[in-house]
């Protein structure tokens, strides 16, 4: 796929909304959202347990408080992942949409199942990646409120942690035409690190997209950088890392924001209280300004001629 991008750049800089349009109450909501995604009472949200279904509740119905369309007639999207068999007969993705000025998408995705219960203990996946979809949810708020430019479509995928069945089901079996998609913005891990970093990962493959990550306002603690996509740098790459990988080997631009592993990943001690609330506001602060820069911003052929 040729450059498909035709930035904008004049607009990095002007015509950017003031960010007190998010209140106190949006960011209880954002609280609040964790708590209940990370709660014991959905026992580390495995794909295809009760746990998971009560995810799947409380994110359409959130989804629907918040004004999100569905695609087709429901937020769930069932599909039966090929690589295993499960007791029950499907995993879910949750889709819901936000009609733009423009046909063409961004898509805002995070994975919402975790690891389940394992020798009695729940792993309860606050910073994996309850902390993700908590902040889409926060996006959404946001978006319905401003009107964006491009349509936006966002996405709790199931699976992620089976192999990022939830995001390769989505490109199997589109919901939309996924020549529509022009971005992935994928929040996986979004909530606490001890030296206050976060990365976004894609810029070394879609240089384009840095100008508007090095234009967003650095007023709280956290260090927004770019890395962890350069395969001869060193550091570990994630450019296949989650559900956004499936989309860059289709060509589509992504970015991806993550911290480091930490101590708990992947451990029963991914609890809430691990959280840093002031590091997580204001990431989810980051991410938001991000994701207005970026929808402003960018302007697209909406040719497919130019493949
Ligand atoms: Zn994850």
């Amino acid at each position: 796929m040729i450059c498909r991008l035709l930035l904008a750049c004049s607009l990095l800089l002007t015509d950017f909304p003031k960010l007190e349009a998010q209140t106190s109450q949006d960011y209880s909501q954002l609280w609040n959202d964790l708590l209940v995604l990370s709660h014991d009472s959905l026992e580390g949200r495995k794909t295809a347990t009760i746990g998971s279904k009560k995810a799947q509740n409380y994110i359409s119905s959130r989804y629907q408080q918040i004004g999100l369309e569905t695609i087709g007639n429901k937020f769930s999207h069932h599909f039966t992942p090929s690589r295993f068999s499960l007791n029950t007969d499907t995993a879910t993705n949750l889709i819901g949409y936000l009609p733009g000025s423009s046909d063409q998408i961004i898509l805002i995705t995070a994975h919402y199942d975790h690891l389940g219960i394992k020798n009695g203990q729940i792993y309860n996946g606050a910073d994996d990646n309850a902390s993700g979809v908590s902040i889409i949810l926060f996006l959404a708020q946001y978006f319905i409120k401003a009107k964006p430019t491009h349509s936006l479509l966002f996405v709790a995928y199931d699976a992620e942690e089976l192999g990022l069945l939830g995001a390769k089901a989505f490109i199997k079996d589109p919901p939309v035409d996924l020549e529509r998609i022009i971005l992935n913005i994928n929040l996986d891990m979004v909530s606490r690190s001890s030296n206050n970093q976060i990365y976004a990962c894609g810029v070394y493959h879609y240089p384009l997209l840095g100008p508007y990550l090095s234009a967003v306002d650095h007023k709280g603690p956290v260090q927004l950088l770019l890395g962890h996509d350069e395969p001869e740098s060193g550091k570990h790459d994630w450019t296949y890392s989650s559900d956004h990988g499936p989309f860059h080997r289709r060509g589509v631009p992504f970015l991806y924001f993550g911290v480091e592993d930490h101590a708990d990943y992947h451990r029963s001690s991914d609890t809430v209280d691990k959280i840093d609330q002031e590091f997580f506001f204001d990431v989810a602060r980051l991410i938001l300004e991000s994701a207005i820069r970026l929808d402003k911003g960018m302007r697209f052929s909406g040719s497919n001629n130019d493949k």
